[in-house]
């Protein structure tokens, strides 16, 4: 069972990601937690590359193009493995990043975007998609350390990754469940487990 989260920075993916992975296991699964960009030792790389403000300068398609190397290299040798084995993955980004980021962010075209990402990933989507949506001025004041070079783009460009979030959340209400992260944390594992109990093996 994949489950993905999704959500602009701040939103408390990786909170989500560890409470959930905690229920899950109590009701006695394996749960592997990931992440994008940077799980294996390629996209580590890949990772310190997109995130260093001294990339700034690189190319939309060039960025977009190393999401999609380090989410396959993400599926191939992480995800695609944990799922054969019957466990459930949680990951703390996937596709729906770069449609929101790399499309609707930087003004490349969405569907191409999940095209290529369908490519990388040999056509691997969710069981479950949650999106965490959370205002970017919430989500800044929850910043701890100093920001990444997407965290650094001005609120316009995160207002466009949020509003293209929320199309994707729109465009098939069975797969995604939007849930309002601007709530203490406890409230929002509450929802998604509430979604889950229907849902899991
Ligand atoms: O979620 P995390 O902070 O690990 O993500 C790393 C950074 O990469 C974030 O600043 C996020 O905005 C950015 N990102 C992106 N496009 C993606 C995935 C992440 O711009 N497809």
């Amino acid at each position: 069972f994949f489950i993905a989260l999704e959500g602009g920075d701040g939103a408390g993916k990786s909170t989500q990601a560890k409470a959930l992975a905690e229920w899950i296991r109590a009701k006695g699964h394996e749960v592997v937690v990931t992440r994008e960009p940077g799980a294996t030792p390629i996209g580590k790389r890949l990772r310190s590359i997109l995130l260093d403000v001294s990339s700034a300068g690189l190319s939309n398609r060039a960025e977009a193009l190393l999401y999609a190397a380090d989410r396959a290299e993400h599926v191939d040798s992480v995800v695609r493995p944990a799922l054969e084995r019957g466990a459930v993955v949680i990951t703390d980004r996937y596709i729906d990043s770069s449609v929101a980021y790399q499309g609707a962010g930087r003004d490349l075209a969405p569907t191409e975007i999940a095209r290529m990402s369908r490519w990388a990933t040999h056509g691997l989507v969710p069981h479950l998609t949650v999106l965490l949506d959370v205002s970017p001025e919430t989500a800044r004041e929850r910043f701890t350390e100093a920001p990444d070079r997407l965290e650094s783009e001005p609120p316009e460009f995160h207002a466009r990754v949020r509003a293209g979030f929320l199309t994707l959340a729109a465009s098939d209400a069975s797969r995604y469940l939007v849930v309002d992260a601007g709530q203490e944390p406890e409230a929002v594992t509450t929802v998604v487990r509430h979604r889950l109990d229907r849902m899991l093996p």
